[in-house]
């Protein structure tokens, strides 16, 4: 009896520990982007998964009152960033204490997703450029890091000079994948095609322990780089996970089901480390655009 006793708590143990959601912060305020128009889209994309309980936390617009803006980082398992600090009016750094707030919670475990613009955010706050790895505008060059670059079936460090961050008019492009053993990953098609949105290349940082997941080619004729560009990659940083989106632009460039998809899955391993979600139906092809309207 208290054999069958134990068991019944542990699987009930079990079940309750499944269905826990697990906590996501959408941290935004301020971006050179609609962040107002996006948010409560990754909210929407979030909760339909039944992962995630979600809150935003909107940081507040005067400078006055960033120097005391202190969110509890530690009481989330993911923190979405949609901010960064782009342009004269948004200009202004985290007070330290949050910095250094931040990169306990994420040392010590704690998961974060980059999402499009949140790359051009803190050119000159370090520890944030090792976070996510590679990032964008605001003056960044070779001192910043190197670019990424996918070459011969392999990653390669570029050291060469120039600038940090560019993209090209608006398209649709291929995404490649080039870790289909990533949990993020995993059964994916290996060649989609992402709705019409801009293709981030010439992205530096430091780059350490980087996982390359996927790319996409940037093509001269649109001035491009001629290069296969990072748009999907991992970060670990300490304990903690970091899944960078260079995609989503707008909310149209959101709707792709290859971009909710990898944020769904990418926010999920950040948080906990595995990728429970299966491959939605209606999976972007080689060929053919996917869009939930
Ligand atoms: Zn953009």
């Amino acid at each position: 009896m208290l054999i069958r006793r134990t068991a019944l708590l542990l699987c009930l143990a079990a079940l309750c520990s499944a269905a826990a959601p697990k906590k996501a912060m959408i941290l935004d305020g301020r971006n050179n982007h609609d962040w107002r128009a996006t948010t409560p889209v990754l909210k929407q994309i979030l909760e339909e998964t039944g992962l995630f309980t979600v809150e935003v936390v909107t940081a507040p617009p005067d400078n006055e009152a960033l120097a005391s803006f202190a969110p509890n980082f530690s009481a989330y398992d993911v923190i979405v960033l949609n901010y960064n600090d782009f342009g004269p009016k948004n200009a202004g750094d985290w007070p330290e204490v949050t910095q250094l707030a931040f990169e306990k919670y994420v040392r010590g475990g704690g998961g974060v997703v980059s999402f499009h613009a949140a790359d051009n955010a803190f050119p000159k706050w370090v520890e944030f450029n090792k976070i996510i790895g590679l990032g964008g505008w605001a003056g960044r060059n070779e001192k910043d890091g190197p670019y990424i670059r996918w070459r011969d079936g392999k990653v390669v460090r570029d050291d060469s000079p120039g600038r940090g961050g560019s993209h090209g008019p608006r398209h649709e492009f291929l995404v490649e994948i080039r870790e289909p053993n990533h949990p993020i990953t995993k059964g994916l098609p290996l060649k989609w095609m992402h709705a019409e949105d801009e293709l981030y290349d010439r992205l530096r940082g430091p780059a350490e322990r980087l996982a390359l997941l996927g790319t996409a080619f940037s093509a001269p004729e649109i001035k491009g780089t001629g290069e296969h560009e990072p748009i999907l990659f991992t970060i670990e940083y300490g304990k903690g996970r970091v899944f960078h989106t260079t995609l989503g632009h707008d909310v149209p460039a959101m709707q792709c089901v290859g971009f909710i998809a990898t944020l769904q899955r990418g926010t999920e391993w950040a948080a906990t480390g595995k990728v429970t979600q299966k491959v939605p139906a209606d999976f972007p092809t080689a060929d053919k655009v996917s869009v939930r309207r």
